[in-house]
């Protein structure tokens, strides 16, 4: 590599420095701003004490012998106190002011204002100083606050620092004769230039790191927001269909069935499934069905409160939750339902189709515990039952479970006839007040009612167990005593089962 090579390498390594660098300044510039201003505030407060304590020990200074320099020196000392108090208190309102309108643009300027004015300050009253006394404190003093206080750019600290120091040089030459102490003075100068610019530096390092840290973890924790809400969405949502999955359904259900319990209203649920489905994957294809699914889930949603739970149970099934709706209303949204999707007709490629759907309504009831697997099991229960008898159609649980006891019946039968009419009109009525028992056990009669059609049909056993012992006593019955036998076991294990029932150790549907 010869020298012009390095020499070129070298000015390409100091450009992408000082690109790097203003990248980097450009990026924090307006954060420092803001950070400079409220500090402008606390700095002008702070000069500010300083001002009224300087002018009250320099006022109440027992001045040796009245010597002339001490009297111009204690004057002009008050002077500039009284000046830069007056402008600090200006700024001090102008920043606070100018922070509140979020103004950048004068902020900027502001600051530059007070870090020149603190700077101006420190040299006045440095060459002031040197009337009476050899040294620059006040000038160290400044250059220390400045540094330490305000956030500045390297390259601006270096120059007004470089510049301050000029105005100090020419100002102590000025004002001091003596020039063994000027050149001592000259020299503290340069010190204090540079433990200033080294501050300066250090702050302003320290500041940006801290605000590009800042910087980093906010987009690290918003990225990890974002992948939360993905999280949440794959968990709780069908992608196909943007409903809400089972298990999120399960959960709105159950939530439903707290404040249920709490304010005592009703609710019900629909569960929904597409008839015939497989009838379009095996005819047109698994994307046809999916846009099947697609379009009676848009029709479903639109039909249906914004309030109510419309979730994907599964494959072509869907379950609404109707909040505040009782089994009677839920029915006839169910049919309303029932009515759209089979009038709809669904334009999928290009193809008209028509589709149905079966629905199994059932009530949530609140107050038992596992009330959300009852209702779904019943909903499952009536849904089967409208497969069952032809599809397209609604069924609702309760009115299916009082059809199966309604239709509990047990009838005559022919070969039960025994030949003699007394003793089949008798068997016929112990039929019909067994019925009627079986009925009102499964219908959960209250057990006053159920003790007085008990005792009916026992009196009405041991009426025609004797009739029926005398008669076949006089027919001389080859298995009279063994009849007879059976009789009183029959009596006993029904008076045991009464017995059982009346101390609630045996169920009214069980009995
Ligand atoms: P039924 O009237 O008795 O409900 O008959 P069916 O054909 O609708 O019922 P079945 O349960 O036999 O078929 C449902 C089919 O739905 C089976 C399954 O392959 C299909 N399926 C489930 N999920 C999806 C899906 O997301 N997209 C598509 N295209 N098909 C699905
Ligand atoms: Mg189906
Ligand atoms: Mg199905």
């Amino acid at each position: 590599m010869n020298s012009r090579d390095s020499k070129q390498n070298i000015i390409h390594k100091l450009k992408s420095y000082i690109a790097d660098k203003s990248m980097e300044y450009l990026s924090v510039k307006d954060e420092m701003v803001l950070l400079n201003a409220r500090r402008v505030f606390y700095v002008s407060a702070l000069t500010m004490i300083t001002n009224i304590v300087a002018i009250i020990l320099v006022s109440f200074k027992n001045l040796s012998n009245n010597i002339s320099t001490e009297v111009e020196w204690q004057t002009w000392l008050k002077i500039s106190h009284y000046t830069v108090f007056s402008i600090m208190g200006l700024i001090g309102i102008l920043s606070k002011l100018l922070r509140r309108k979020k103004n950048i643009g004068l902020l900027v300027t502001l600051q530059y204002m007070t870090i020149f004015i603190v700077l101006g300050f420190g040299i006045i009253v440095a060459c002031i100083d040197q009337m009476i006394s050899k040294n620059i404190i006040a000038f160290l003093i400044v250059c220390t606050m400045i540094g330490a206080v305000f956030l500045l750019r390297p390259l601006f600290a270096v120059i007004t620092y470089m510049a301050s120091y000029v105005v100090l040089f020419i100002g102590l030459g000025l004002a001091q004769t003596n020039t063994a102490i000027l050149l001592s003075n000259r020299v503290n100068g340069i010190a204090a230039v540079a433990i200033g610019i080294c501050l300066s530096i250090i702050s302003w390092k320290s500041a940006s790191a801290h605000i590009q840290q800042k910087r980093h973890i906010a987009a690290q924790q918003k990225e990890l927001e974002e992948k939360n809400e993905v999280l949440e969405y794959l968990a709780f949502c069908d992608p196909m269909t943007s409903l809400c999955n089972r298990r999120r359904g399960e959960e709105l259900i159950k939530q439903e069935i707290s404040s249920m319990s709490r304010y005592g209203y009703d609710s019900s649920i629909l569960l929904i499934d597409i008839d015939h489905f497989k009838y379009f994957n095996d005819t047109y294809g698994h994307p046809v069905g999916d846009a099947v699914i697609k379009e009676v889930t848009f029709l479903l949603k639109k039909n249906v409160r914004d309030s109510d739970v419309v979730a994907r149970w599964g494959g072509e099934e869907f379950l609404i939750l109707l909040t505040h709706v009782s089994i009677t209303e839920a029915k006839e949204i169910a049919e309303k339902l029932r009515e759209i999707i089979e009038e709809h007709i669904l334009i999928v490629s290009e193809k008209e189709l028509n589709t149905t759907i079966s629905i199994g309504v059932a009530q949530i009831k609140a107050e038992r515990n596992d009330a959300l697997e009852i209702a779904y099991k019943e909903a499952d229960k009536a849904l089967y039952k409208a497969k069952e008898s032809g599809r397209n159609r609604v069924v609702v649980a309760a009115e299916d479970e009082k059809l199966a006891l309604a239709s509990i019946h047990i009838e005559w039968r022919r070969e039960w006839e025994s030949g003699n009419r007394e003793i089949d009109d008798h068997h016929k009525v112990l039929l019909e007040l067994g019925n009627a028992l079986i009925h009102m056990g499964l219908s959960e009669t209250d057990q006053e009612k159920m003790l007085i059609q008990l005792h009916l049909l026992i009196n009405h056993m041991k009426k025609h167990f004797s009739y029926e012992e005398e008669l076949l006593k006089i027919a001389n019955y080859p298995n009279y005593e063994q009849h007879k036998e059976i009789h009183s076991e029959l009596l006993e294990e029904t008076l045991k089962l009464r017995e059982s029932y009346f101390k609630g150790e045996l169920k009214a549907s069980a009995l």
